[in-house]
């Protein structure tokens, strides 16, 4: 199974794609998650996209495309992926598009979790993560539930550089809702309910 994750900041993608990993035994291919890492190792990557994400700015295309399709022809991603954070621009969704194409695979759903902005200003300026497990808590946490790991805020979870990626959310990644209901692939859920109501209503989609 082939699946894409769409919604703004903070919908909640990430703690389904975890959910979804879990569940089908797919591999999970975030672009936050590479980037982050890439800057962390401090490689030319890492350097270039910094600056980008620090401003809450998107990366530039050619630079994600690029590292999509690298990890789309790795052996694991054979048993199905569940995207998470791309595509993120029109450019994207048709390079992706081609890019399977020429795999010989394709998207069987694109799952779009539905949040209202006010909840998701809230949620990002609360959202603390953990560095071991990549657990996502709330302000409220001390230390990870899961793996008792120390918890931190992201950089980017502040409040100008939240405003900017829910500016950044709206003009150039919603649009891709439309792309992917025209080719009959869209599947909406409502995100402000608890994680496990909203999982619900995917697997009913995709697994009913
Ligand atoms: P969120 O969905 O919470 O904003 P992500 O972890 O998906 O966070 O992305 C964090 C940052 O990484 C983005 O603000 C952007 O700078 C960069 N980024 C991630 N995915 C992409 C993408 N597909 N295209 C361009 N930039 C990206
Ligand atoms: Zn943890």
């Amino acid at each position: 199974m082939n699946l894409v994750l769409l919604g703004a900041p903070g919908a909640g993608k990430g703690t389904q794609a975890k959910k979804l990993v879990d569940t089908y035994d797919i591999v999970h291919i975030s672009t936050g998650n590479i980037l982050r890492a890439s800057v962390k190792a401090g490689t030319p990557l890492g350097l270039e996209a910094q600056s980008y994400m620090d401003a809450g700015e998107l990366v530039p295309d050619s630079v994600v495309i690029g590292l999509v399709k690298e990890r789309l022809q790795e052996e694991d991603a054979e048993k199905g992926f569940v995207l998470d954070g791309f595509p993120r621009t029109a450019t994207q969704a048709v390079a992706l598009t081609t890019e399977l194409d020429e795999l010989g695979r394709g998207i069987d759903y694109a799952i779009a979790v539905e949040v209202a902005p006010e909840v998701i200003v809230e949620r990002l300026s609360n959202r603390q993560l953990c560095k071991a497990c990549g657990y996502i808590g709330t302000k409220g946490d001390t230390s990870c539930p899961v793996c008792s790991g120390p918890l931190h805020q992201r950089d980017d979870d502040n409040p100008d550089t939240v405003r900017n990626r829910l500016e950044v959310y709206t003009k150039s990644t919603s649009p891709l809702i439309d792309y992917y209901h025209g080719a009959d692939l869209l599947v909406e859920v409502n995100g402000d309910q608890d994680p496990d109501e909203v999982f619900a209503d995917i697997q009913a989609v995709i697994a009913p």
